[in-house]
């Protein structure tokens, strides 16, 4: 085998030419994507234990911390009690020990009769027999499966070809000589001022720590540099973002301030003022606004939105509001023309259906400069459109964050932008996955909004509840049903979908509600046929809205307040709570139904936040909480790489001191061509490649 000469050794070595390593496991290696040097020191540990050498079981006394080594002659779970026990039968050749974990369900599918277990905890007595509690753990390969396996230190993630013990040899022999290959980052005062060990000792202290501090300090460091750089990347967009050409600038004075507030039936909320205070603030500069607006459904963002169109209008600029479905466009439209009514603002609606001389004729006066408001959907994204002097985007993107729209808009001009969202976005996606967006926050809504009752039913209550409808559909109010995406079946992904809606439509109609109108909405309908449906629930001519998740976005009908929600268990929670935002939005109190029978512990777990709570926020939190960040906003999206070691959730205070410096060196260097950021630099440019805009500076 062909070892490269020593002195050669850089981070971008091939593996394969380290001491021990070899073809054959350089290739299990590179299934783990650990093909170089610096993959191999990058490729931390999922967890570290540190076990002292086990002790015979016979020999354990109650009240000690000690290591037992065994095999597991049986498992069992018990799940009805109050407290739940997984337990686990360890044997040696001296004794048994009994041992559990208490809430241990999860271990099911990792403790097996037959397997050698390593534990770490303390011994404790319960009638008359000693036991663990709670210990710590590692499988083992066998007895002991290989003498040179040590029982403490890092435990890396495997595969069947490679055992973690293996990684963990392959990486201590090397440690020394690799983690000094790694240069530092930061000037020495940074380091010190931020309490950061040195980059190379912190690689060391991951793989091979002493003891818990010095894994602490070490995790810190790696933690931190992973949440600095992405930081500094989101720094160097927001920077090129704001910095490519300027935008115009739309001053708003008192004349003009008080002049679109007469336009609006009702005071602005204090929250709406401050949020328009804080968008004028962007728009009287000439650097774009990048603004994401947030604020439950119903808490006023539209009127907001049409604050700052105003304004633009007033400063002879154009805007366009864009929505992501026709149905939101059109409503958008509708109230824009609410409040508009006997004012010379010229508005008007483009959507995919209107085409040929129409369009033309349409995109030829926004062309020319004779449109002030245009609402519409993607359409507006197409070429054929042209603004004269497009002061202002608007996106309202709702749940569905479409990133790379954005860009797309502004290519070649450089309006401002406001994207508005209904989705509550938790502090700590709000400084990574929106992190170049400064963000403005609705959070009370205007007031006379009656209360929302949520109320979890099994099936036992069904009738129970659809009584309760019936009564309150007789009081005149109206209600909606909705109906998620069933599994696809025979008829194909929207198939099932569509049929238990309608089933249900028909069910309802003919059985249920015999004596109510009952409409039907799904999205297969023609964009007329929608537009009626919803028109006759708008008008009250129907009672009863049976639909798909169409209604997600945009329906307000302050009559309606009563939902129900078939199947609630397969929604998401941000799902569930933006159908929720349909009701509640008149003065009488409303009512949420959730229909679900489930006993899986995520889906309880958000039926009883969604009973519990009606805080988009709170909601929000505990989404992110639940199904982690990744699930939920990939922050590939931003064409950032995800964390390998850190995480926006835990992490979440080491998160806000790395924006705060990252965002200061920008300031301060903006093209990070000072004489210390020359590793910083390129070590951005090798994660981010050319999207930051580094390279062609450089
Ligand atoms: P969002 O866009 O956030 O869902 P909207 O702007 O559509 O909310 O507002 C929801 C409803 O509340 C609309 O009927 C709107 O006219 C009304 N509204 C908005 N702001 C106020 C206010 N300050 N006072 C009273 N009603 C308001
Ligand atoms: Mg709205």
């Amino acid at each position: 085998m062909e070892h490269a000469p020593a002195q050669s050794l850089t981070l971008e070595t091939p593996v394969q030419y380290l001491k021990g390593v070899g073809p054959v496991r350089a290739e299990a290696l590179a299934e783990l994507e650990v093909r170089t040097v610096r993959e191999l020191l990058e490729y931390y540990p999922r967890d570290w234990v540190f076990m002292p050498e086990p002790v015979p079981i016979a020999r354990m006394q109650a009240g000690k911390k000690v290591s037992l080594l065994g095999l597991i002659e049986s498992t069992d779970y018990q799940s009805y009690r109050r407290k739940p026990i997984f337990e686990v039968m360890l044997a040696d050749a001296t004794g048994y020990c009994r041992v559990l974990w208490f809430h241990g369900g999860y271990l099911a599918n990792q403790l097996e009769p037959g397997q050698y277990l390593l534990v770490h905890g303390t011994v404790s007595r319960y009638k008359h027999m000693l036991q663990m509690a709670n210990p710590k753990f590692i499988i083992l390969d066998g007895p002991r499966a290989n003498a040179a396996e040590p029982f403490s230190g890092p435990v890396y993630p495997a595969s069947g070809k490679l055992p973690s013990w293996q990684i963990r040899k392959i990486i201590r022999t090397h440690i020394a000589e690799l983690s000094a290959l790694m240069p530092e980052l930061y000037r020495p005062e940074f380091c010190t001022k931020n309490l950061l060990i040195p980059r190379a000792k912190a690689f060391e202290g991951i793989h091979n720590p002493a003891d818990d501090k010095q894994l602490a300090a070490a995790k810190r460091r790696l933690k931190y540099d992973e949440l600095f750089l992405m930081q500094t990347g989101l720094a160097l967009k927001r920077y090129h973002l704001r910095h490519t050409a300027p935008a115009p600038v739309i001053a708003v004075d008192d004349q003009i301030d008080s002049r679109i507030r007469k336009r609006f039936p009702f005071l602005l909320t204090e929250d709406q003022s401050r949020v328009i205070a804080e968008i004028c603030g962007d728009l009287a500069k000439n650097i774009p606004m990048n603004r994401l607006l947030q604020g439950d459904v119903g808490s006023g963002k539209t009127v907001v939105a049409l604050y700052a169109a105003l304004a633009a209008v007033a400063n002879k600029l154009q805007t366009a509001i864009m929505a992501p479905t026709e149905i939101l466009a059109r409503q958008h439209f509708d109230s824009i023309e609410r409040f508009l009514k006997g004012s010379r603002v010229r508005r008007e609606l483009i959507t995919g259906g209107i085409t040929g001389k129409k369009r033309q004729e349409l995109t030829g006066r926004i062309c020319d400069g004779e449109v002030d408001i245009v609402v519409g959907t993607i359409a507006l994204l197409q070429a054929d459109i042209d603004f004269a002097a497009l002061g202002l985007v608007i996106i309202d993107e709702q749940h569905k964050f479409g990133v790379h729209q954005r860009a797309a808009l502004r290519k070649g001009r450089n309006p401002h932008c406001l994207v508005m969202t209904a989705t509550p976005i938790p502090r700590t996606l709000a400084m990574t996955a929106f992190g170049d967006l400064d963000v403005s926050t609705i959070r009370h809504s205007p007031p006379g909004r009656g209360d929302v009752i949520t109320r979890w039913v099994q099936p036992h209550n069904r009738d129970a509840a659809i009584d309760f409808i019936r009564q309150r559909l007789r009081a005149g109010r109206q209600a909606y049903f909705v109906y998620p995406r069933i599994d696809a079946d025979t008829e194909g992904e929207n198939g099932g979908n569509l049929k238990a809606a309608v089933e249900e439509y028909r069910r309802l109609k003919e059985r249920v509600f015999v004596e109510y109108r009952v409409g039907l909405l799904h999205g297969q309908m023609t964009t007329e046929e929608k537009r009626r449906t919803m028109e006759e629930f708008r008008n009250g001519q129907l009672n009863v809205l049976v639909s798909t998740v169409v209604i997600e976005v945009g329906v307000d009908v302050p009559n309606a307040t009563m939902m129900v929600i078939e199947n609630a268990n397969r929604f998401g929670l941000a799902q569930l709570h933006q159908l929720r935002g349909r009701i509640g939005r008149g003065q009488n109190k409303s009512y949420c139904f959730l229909f679900a029978e489930t006993e899986d512990a995520e889906a309880v777990s958000r039926l009883e936040m969604m009973t519990r709570s009606r805080d988009g926020f709170e909601i929000a939190e505990h989404d992110l909480r639940l199904r982690g960040p990744g699930e939920l906003f990939s922050t590939r999206q931003h064409g950032l790489p995800d964390l390998k070691i850190a995480n926006i959730v835990d992490d979440f205070d080491l998160l806000g001191l790395a924006r705060r410096d990252a965002f200061a060196l920008i300031a301060q260097d903006p093209t990070l061509t000072g004489p210390d950021c020359a590793v910083l630099r390129a070590e951005l440019i090798r994660r981010f490649g050319e999207t930051l805009g580094l390279v062609d500076v450089g």
